[in-house]
């Protein structure tokens, strides 16, 4: 019977598929697609895995004591029961040769079908073994990362032969686990938790596939297998739907294509205003593999570069001097000579260093992450790593055009101890005889306080970026990753629009860049707004730039200048917004078609 789950829509299209379940085990799982060639090796470790347990349950029956309840001993033989069956290895062996997991993966897949199968069962005894095969299983997976460690990704996206399209669906991604997910086949992604700018979230759309997050207790209610529906714009996730829905979700997504299509072509397309006003469009980026994405969507530049992503997946080792230098360097050259903006690394919150899921971090790990040493804090707390960082930075800016962003800022003595490690980095650079460029310097302003006492901010620096991530998060105190606050969470609070406003005009009176870094800047809902406040560059998902830039197109800034103080002294600024923006008779203000 087809089910509707409804969760936030946080990256649209609509995508159709097969779901592939990522199970949220108690043992921390990597999730890998290996490379084919590797699938019987993979195999085997799945198997000498399963021999080292039956090892352990063997020698544990062995040396129970004489006076051990018998019980103990009949559970043991339970546990080498389940862990022989077919239905676990064999099952998860298949998962590996079909779908190419690494083991781990392979077997909290199986862990989960048959889960699943104990709790339907009549009888309440044998309901309870699915605890037992919970055990087992967690036996498995630490014999797994003990033996031979798991491969790396596969580098290349596979295809399974033709199969139907793979959808993820999860309770919680982690940003490290996005990253492998960057390069594999899944055309969408659903998860139980989250809220529109959590990071999961925001890597979605940096792929641009329909992504459906706080969809509380989808990964309870989907299958392995299941054919479902993701329909990104709405929210929506559409389990077992019926052919006609099928039929018209189809439609959906061939209409789509069709406006992709039409949007790709203002690529080269200067974003200049009907005014003649030159706006900057900008790519947000993770990793410096993204670079070319941004300049074939037509980017002028990396306004963001979210340099922590090189800090994840790597077992907690930091990145050295020489690998991040290599990497600031690719993306530069990647660049050919546009700017770009690297933002020194912003680890904590819902960004851990490795595999950690955001809810297990703020359940566990710290009390407030989002209020705890992250970004900036943290990499003043850890001098020499935030060095190791400026030196590669400044080195990368000989090759080319760089700036430097320091996120999360929020008071003086902040900003003058990040000055004196600049200071200290470049006269080791100078007495090391090593190659470096200078680097335009600039604050992220996302954090009330910062946005509140702007000539601070101004007078130490080259240039602002506006995060409307955090600055939403910490204005209405909203933890962005929390579906449970996701509605509050509002980009037209007056207040929010307040600090957004008087940011960018003190910016430009200053005459100083400024630009927008967070997701509003990549919705074309906002860019009229923030074009009325004054904003001339705007960094996003390259995936957003037609978007936004057919927006630019169809705007006068000199019209839209006039309605500013109207929508944010409203009490409610979307309405009056919208009520602006939509043409009145007579007025030559009607949108423009302009890529058709
Ligand atoms: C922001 O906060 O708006 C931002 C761009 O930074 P991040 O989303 O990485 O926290
Ligand atoms: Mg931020």
């Amino acid at each position: 019977m087809s089910i509707q789950i409804f969760g936030l829509p946080v990256s649209r299209g609509v995508a159709i598929g097969r779901a592939v379940l990522v199970a949220s085990s108690r043992v921390d799982v990597p999730h890998v697609f290996i490379d084919p060639s590797r699938i019987d090796d993979e195999v085997a470790r799945l198997y000498a895995a399963r021999d080292t347990v039956a090892t352990e349950f063997d020698v544990l029956k062995r040396d129970l004591p004489a006076d051990a309840p018998q019980e103990l001993g009949a559970l043991l033989d339970v546990h080498q029961m389940l862990l022989q069956d077919e239905a676990l290895i064999g099952a998860s062996a298949d998962w590996i040769r079909q779908r190419h997991y690494n083991a781990e993966w392979a077997v909290s897949a199986q862990l989960e079908v048959l889960a699943r199968q104990f709790d339907e069962m009549e009888d309440a005894y044998l309901r309870e073994r699915k605890a037992d095969l919970e055990q087992v299983v967690e036996r498995l997976l630490r014999s797994l990362s003990k033996g031979v460690p798991s491969p790396m990704p596969d580098a290349e996206p596979r295809d399974f032969g033709g199969d139907e399209p793979l959808v993820l669906v999860a309770s919680d991604i982690a940003p490290a686990d996005m990253l492998n997910f960057k390069r594999s086949v899944f055309k969408g992604f659903v998860t139980d938790v989250g809220g529109k700018t959590s990071h999961t979230a925001i890597v979605a759309r940096s792929m641009d596939i329909p992504a459906v997050v706080g969809a509380r207790q989808a990964s309870g209610l989907i299958r392995q297998d299941d054919c479902i529906i993701i329909d990104g714009d709405a929210g929506l996730v559409i389990v077992d739907p019926s052919p006609i829905v099928l039929e018209e979700y189809r439609f959906r997504q061939r209409q789509s294509e069709l406006e992709r299509g039409r949007l790709a072509r203002l690529r080269h397309t200067p974003a200049v205003t009907l005014d003649g006003e030159r706006i900057e469009l900008l790519a947000n980026i993770e990793m410096p593999e993204d670079a070319p994405a941004a300049l074939e969507a037509g980017a002028v530049g990396v306004g963001l570069f979210r340099s922590e992503f090189l800090f994840m997946n790597r077992g907690g080792n930091l990145p050295d001097e020489e690998e991040q230098y290599d990497a600031y360097r690719r993306a530069v050259e990647a660049m050919k000579g546009l700017p770009v903006t690297i933002r020194t690394v912003d680890i904590g919150a819902d960004k851990p260093m490795d595999g950690m899921t955001s809810s297990e971090l703020r359940h566990e790990s710290v009390l407030n992450p989002a209020l705890g040493l992250r970004a900036i804090r943290w990499s003043l707390s850890e001098p020499s790593m935030f060095r190791r960082q400026l030196r590669a930075l400044y080195r990368a800016a000989h090759h080319g055009p760089v700036k430097i962003m320091i996120p999360m800022l929020a008071s003086q003595r902040e900003i003058v101890q990040t000055l004196e490690n600049i200071a200290l980095v470049k006269r080791q650079l100078t007495e090391s005889g090593k190659s470096f460029g200078d680097a335009e310097l600039g604050a992220m302003i996302e954090v009330p306080a910062a946005a509140l006492t702007l000539p601070i901010f101004l007078r130490y620096f080259d240039f602002l970026s506006i995060g409307t991530n955090d600055l939403i998060q910490y204005t209405l105190a909203i933890d962005r990753a929390d579906e449970a606050v996701a509605h509050l969470y509002d980009p037209w609070h007056p207040a929010v629009l307040q600090l957004l406003h008087s940011s960018i005009s003190q910016a430009r009176a200053a005459g100083k860049a400024v630009s927008v870094c967070g997701e509003m800047a990549g919705d074309p809902a906002f860019s009229e707004l923030l074009l009325s406040m004054g904003l001339r560059s705007f960094s996003m998902h390259p995936t957003q730039i037609a978007s936004v830039k057919q927006k630019v197109l169809r705007a006068d800034t000199r019209r839209l200048a006039s309605m500013v103080s109207e929508v944010i002294s409203s009490e409610d600024p979307e309405s009056t917004c919208l009520s602006l923006l939509s043409p009145q008779p007579g007025q030559a203000f009607a949108p423009r078609l302009v890529a058709s």
